[in-house]
Parts: structure tokens; C-alpha cells; sequence
């Protein structure tokens, strides 16, 4: 089954997460509450991430199906791994984890097979409209979002629009530098935030730490998990790491409250899962770094839902653009 053509007064939108291991796809409404979902795995190396896209969405709608009674949809909002040029929607550069996923014009792709209007986006910008829809974003004109994963995403809001830059990529907060002279980071750059705050930097920071401590042989890799497990039962050696995470994102964090004057910082991810025994800490880290005036008001704190923010986020698009002319 397919979605109906789009009405300016369509109650539902399908929204679509992609991710290098598995599609979300869900019909939801306005007021983000879910009517159908399906999950798929991306099978990068079996099929074309966009045929995936296509099945996912087809096999929300058929679920979807009793529920409408032919009630057209207002449009369907992709939410995407990679840098993605936002007017096209094209991926602009995808990552090694969906090879030949750059240069997909996945907007024209879609808009041609559903008739449907289709925006498509970076997966942690859909997760800030979700911020900005049910969160605390719908009373914060000005919010910073970071998603603290394998890597380290973020998005900002200015005055309640995401704000895109030239083509799509503002907001890459992971490659903000926070150490000048730091290691060398996937992007090329030097002493990212995300080499220091991702799940991936916590456990390179701890094998670096057991090779400096000459700990014989090779030592078994602990991952970010581990080391945050050891930290909250208080293990020198991972709170060391943690320090260091924590005074990481306290730099970065510092930073754009210097430049933008936020209200609120959103953070999200699995290490942001931790709770208050890492928000305590780094709200003294920022407050520790930031210019009192500009510090005084900032909420920090967790985004508020989980595992379907992305993909209502992505849904959320066909409301939050509908005046636009992409
Ligand atoms: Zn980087």
C-alpha cells in the first residue's frame, strides 16, 4: 500500500529514521503519538539503502492501513546518518557505516514514487525538532542539542528554527575542537569533542590509559559500558576518563553558550543515559567555564524521549516546514 497524495489538512505524516544498522519508519500526528511503526535492518551490504527506505515506509502505511480510512497524509520526513544538503535532500556525504550512500538524492527518489511532499534531514537535527515539539525546546526559543553515541552529533536552534548553514551540515558539534593540540580526529581535524565525549573516545582514552600504566600484553579493550560502570562504583582509573569527558564537554559546551546565549542544552545518547551522576558534574564544568551572566539561566539536561525521537522527529518535518517551498 501505498500513502495518498497530501492534503494541507492531513492529521498524519510517516516519519523514517535511517541508521547504519536498522530503519525506523512510523505514522504518527502532530502531537507525536505513534499510530504504526515498523523496523527493518538496513542490510547496507545487500541492497540499496533507499529500496530499504521505500519497503519501510510501504510496510508502515499497509500497517497503518485500518486505522485511516483513506485519510491522505501531509508528507513524510526522512531522518538521516550522514551530512545531508538540506534544500535538495541529497546525501551530501554519507559514512563508511552505508557505503554508496553519497550523492543518493533521496527527496526526488521518494517524491517521484509517493507523490508526497519529502524532506529529509540529519538524523540529530530531526531529534532536535522532536526537542523542539514535546521537550523542553517548546519553551526554549534558543537550544543546543547534542546526541552522545558512538560519535558525538549535535544541532542547534535559533529563535525556534534548526539552524542549517549554507548547505545542511551546521551544528556539527563533535568536530568542534576542544584541545588544539589533541589527537587527530576521523574528520580530520584536531582534538574533537567527539574523540573525547563519544562512546568510541571513552574507550580509545581508556586503552590509551593502560598502555601509558604498561599494563603487559594486550590489554583487553573495555568499552565506554565498562568504564562507565567502573566510574559509578568508583574506579580510579575510569574516573580519570570520565574527568576527562566531562571537562571535554565543559569546554565545548562552555563555548557555545559564549557564542550563541542559549536557554537550554539538550543531550541525549547512550552515554547521556548515565543521568545525574554525569549532568551533577558537568553543570559545575560549564558553570566552572562560562561567564556568570551568560551562565545563570542555561538548563542542562536530558532530552526527553528515547528510542522514537528520531523517527517522530522525522515525521514532525512535513508540520514544521509545510510553509516552505523546498
Ligand atoms: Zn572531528
Amino acid at each position: 500500500m501505498e500513502p495518498r497524495a497530501n492534503s494541507q489538512e492531513a492529521p498524519f505524516a510517516v516519519g523514517v529514521d535511517v541508521g547504519g544498522t536498522k530503519i525506523h519508519a512510523g505514522v504518527i500526528n502532530r502531537q507525536g503519538d505513534v499510530i504504526a511503526e515498523h523496523y527493518l535492518p538496513t542490510l547496507v551490504h545487500q541492497q540499496d539503502v533507499i529500496s530499504r527506505i521505500i519497503e519501510a515506509i510501504e510496510c508502515v502505511v499497509q500497517k497503518a492501513g485500518p486505522a485511516f480510512q483513506g485519510t491522505p497524509f501531509k508528507g513524510i520526513g526522512i531522518g538521516t546518518a550522514g551530512q545531508i544538503h538540506w534544500e535538495t535532500g541529497t546525501v551530501q556525504y554519507g559514512l563508511d557505516l552505508i557505503p554508496g550512500y553519497t550523492g543518493t538524492p533521496i527527496k526526488s527518489i521518494l517524491e517521484q514514487k509517493f507523490s508526497l511532499p519529502v524532506y529529509v534531514d540529519n538524523d540529530v537535527n530531526v531529534l532536535a525538532l522532536t526537542e523542539k515539539y514535546f521537550g523542553i525546546g517548546s519553551k526554549a526559543r534558543h537550544m543546543l542539542c547534542l546526541a552522545l553515541g558512538t560519535g558525538v552529533g549535535g544541532a542547534v536552534v535559533i529563535d525556534g528554527k534548526l539552524v542549517h548553514g549554507s548547505w545542511g551540515a551546521a551544528g556539527e558539534i563533535g568536530h568542534m575542537s576542544v584541545n588544539y593540540k589533541g589527537p587527530t580526529c576521523i574528520c580530520g581535524g584536531i582534538g574533537c569533542l567527539e574523540l573525547y565525549a563519544s562512546g568510541t573516545g571513552i574507550a580509545r582514552m581508556m586503552q590509551e590509559l593502560q598502555e601509558r600504566k604498561g599494563i603487559a600484553g594486550n590489554p583487553i579493550p573495555i568499552e565506554s559500558k565498562e568504564v562507565v560502570r567502573r566510574w559509578l562504583q568508583g574506579d580510579s582509573d575510569s574516573t580519570q576518563i570520565m574527568d576527562e569527558v566531562i571537562m571535554a564537554l565543559g569546554a565545548g559546551i562552555s563555548s557555545l553558550i559564549h557564542i550563541l546565549n542559549p536557554d537550554a542544552i539538550v543531550i541525549g545518547g547512550g552515554v547521556a543515559e548515565i543521568g545525574e551522576p554525569l549532568f551533577g558534574p558537568l553543570r559545575d564544568e560549564v558553570a566552572k567555564r562560562t561567564m556568570p551572566s551568560l551562565h545563570k539561566d542555561v538548563w542542562i539536561g536530558p532530552a526527553c524521549m528515547r528510542n522514537r525521537s528520531g523517527m517522530i522527529g522525522a515525521g514532525l518535518q512535513a508540520w514544521e516546514y509545510e510553509s516552505f517551498s523546498l
